[in-house]
């Protein structure tokens, strides 16, 4: 009985509302919440596009994530190293029930190919949701700058298991574990979230939850960050499988930077 409550439990965890609109023509334009899962079923990634029509682009043909295959994977010459001008700032952790996400305040930036991007939040997502030839990474975090509407840069950095990560070390016992927000007075120094190493994989996408809107260009750092076995054992069980399925790259380009 107690397994049949945690199992219940989990999908719960795993099911988000999103708004989404109907736009068929027989109908008053109206707004209804969707509930979508990472999980396969009904709601699972294979059926996000059908869920209702803002969701079509799920759909798409330039979606994300994706797999990365190096060695058809040239360096680009003209693609620069992104100049961060990222300070401290406060946290305020949120369990919305798919990811767990730091909302960030302040004027954090990066620019990327020439254009300024502002940092809005950063989540996690177990396993990765890139795969590099072929390969996942036990977690994977993406950096969600903005640009414009139609412009956002998503930044993903890989995790493998080594030494024990800084950042879960001071707030992985403060996570809420099923929906729910936590809120500290701390500072978080940004840039010591990042690799060294800022050599990254440059692509066309789209978010990776529904909308999925086609409006993103992905920077996936080849550097990963470390975390300990138990720190990635225990942040895996919260995050209990949110990552979509490998999406095809039909006729996109994908471009690295090198260090
Ligand atoms: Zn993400």
């Amino acid at each position: 009985m107690h397994q049949e409550i945690k199992a219940v439990a989990l999908v719960l965890m795993a099911i988000m509302l999103s708004s989404c609109t109907s736009n068929k023509a027989s109908e008053p334009q109206k707004t209804k919440s969707v509930s979508w899962s990472h999980h396969k079923g009904e709601i699972g990634p294979e059926n996000w596009a059908n869920l209702c029509d803002t969701f079509s682009k799920c759909g798409g043909k330039a979606q994300s994530p994706i797999n990365l295959v190096t060695k058809k994977i040239a360096v680009d010459d003209s693609l620069t190293a992104p100049t961060f001008s990222y300070g401290e700032s406060k946290v305020d952790i949120i369990n919305n029930s798919h990811t767990v996400q730091f909302n960030i305040s302040g004027k954090n930036q990066v620019n990327l190919d020439g254009k300024e991007y502002t940092l809005l939040q950063f989540h996690y997502h177990a396993l990765s949701e890139h795969t590099i030839d072929g390969k996942y990474f036990p977690l994977e975090v993406h950096f969600v700058h903005k640009h414009s509407d139609t412009d956002f840069a998503v930044l993903g950095v890989m995790f493998e298991e080594g030494e024990k990560n800084e950042l879960l070390d001071k707030y992985l016992a403060d996570f809420p574990t099923s929906k729910g927000e936590f809120k500290s007075d701390a500072d978080i120094d940004l840039l010591s979230l990042l690799p060294k190493d800022k050599s990254y994989y440059n692509s066309q996408g789209s978010l990776t939850t529904p909308p999925c809107s086609e409006v993103v260009n992905w920077y996936v750092l080849k550097t990963p960050v470390t975390a300990s076995k138990e720190q990635l054992k225990q942040f895996s069980k919260i995050l209990n499988n949110n990552y979509r399925p490998i999406m095809p790259l039909n006729d996109r380009a994908v471009r690295a930077y090198s260090e």
